[in-house]
């Protein structure tokens, strides 16, 4: 069920004990948002903590109190009158839905978030669930600290590839810009960012090395297979490699995380490959999407190929 801003404001004003999590496979938007809004909570004299089901790339372990995120342990309960789930509908907040049957408010900004069963503010428009909590902060009367606008500011510049993609606005900017006053380093967080481990620069390498073109070279797409992948934690910024390939339209990475888990990355530059993903049982932004297939490598080739054909 859709609500407004306000509504999801006064369920958050009338919450004490609050439980923040986001989606699995975290990335910049998601740990600075659930962190961001950690922070505000405690700060308004409320109790929270955030529960992730997932490990998180290194980068982002820099931030702000990141020492404080949980992971739910088998059996682990925890007492919260709300739950905010933050950044993703619910099918990819792993084992937190198990912590507790306390009520679920749900903020996002993805296009694929329908809000089934469960109330949810969605601001499609928002380039990142950080610009939706930064908004929150002025309707919560919640001081922006140095922190807190550092977390923020980190969602608002990795949702948008540093303030590049189609879904960067005027209010994207205009936030980023009022967060450096409250405090933000914006060079202190692209050096954080842009770190990558010896592994990880030597699997970029070969994905390149994997790079094959489809459609008349409207379709590039590379592979990592699972022996390769389990040496990094990040496969962040791969697909942008090849994003920029003059003819290409749609961009893919299938990566094999584990025996016959295959994720799916996809970069547009006019496809809608947000409802490709969708139909693959994922989901994203129209841009930029992603899904799961537990099947080969070869065979997630197959169906992945076939679906974008009929999209283009
Ligand atoms: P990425 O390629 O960076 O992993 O993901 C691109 C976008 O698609 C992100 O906004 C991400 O949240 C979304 N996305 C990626 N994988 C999935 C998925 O399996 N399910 C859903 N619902 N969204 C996904
Ligand atoms: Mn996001």
């Amino acid at each position: 069920m859709l609500i407004t801003f306000k509504e999801a404001a006064e369920k958050i004003k009338a919450a004490n004990k609050i439980l923040i999590t986001a989606h699995i496979q975290p990335d910049g938007d998601a740990i600075g948002s659930t962190l961001a809004l950690m922070q505000m909570l405690r700060d308004l004299g409320k109790e929270a903590q955030i529960f992730i089901d997932d490990t998180v790339r290194k980068n982002l372990h820099a931030l702000p109190h990141f020492e404080e995120i949980r992971r739910p342990k088998d059996g682990e309960k925890f007492d919260a009158d709300l739950i905010i789930v933050l950044d993703t509908s619910l099918d990819r907040i792993g084992n937190v839905s198990k912590l507790t049957d306390a009520p679920i408010l749900n903020i996002d900004h993805h296009v694929t978030n329908s809000g089934e069963g469960v109330e949810l503010y969605v601001e499609k428009r928002a380039a990142a669930t950080c610009e939706i909590i930064f908004k929150l902060a002025g309707e919560l009367d919640a001081q922006i600290t140095p922190e807190i606008a550092t977390c923020l500011y980190t969602g608002l510049a990795t949702d948008t590839g540093f303030f590049q993609f189609s879904n960067t606005r005027a209010e994207t900017l205009a936030a980023a810009s009022k967060l450096i006053t409250y405090g933000v380093s914006p060079h202190f967080i692209s050096e954080q960012l842009e770190k990558k481990s010896l592994a990880e620069v030597r699997g970029l390498s070969a994905a390149l090395n994997s790079l094959k073109m489809f459609y008349g070279g409207k379709v590039a797409g590379m592979f990592i297979n699972h022996e390769t992948a389990k040496t990094f934690d990040s496969t962040e910024g791969f697909i942008d490699e090849i994003r920029v390939i003059e003819t290409v339209d749609v961009a893919f990475l299938i990566t094999e995380k584990a025996p016959k888990v295959c994720r799916v990355s996809m970069r547009s530059k006019g496809v809608n490959v947000a409802q490709i993903a969708d139909k693959l049982g994922g989901g994203g932004h129209i841009r930029a999407a992603g899904c799961t297939l537990k099947t080969t490598l070869d065979e997630a080739e197959k169906i992945l190929v076939k679906a974008i054909g009929e999209a283009l």
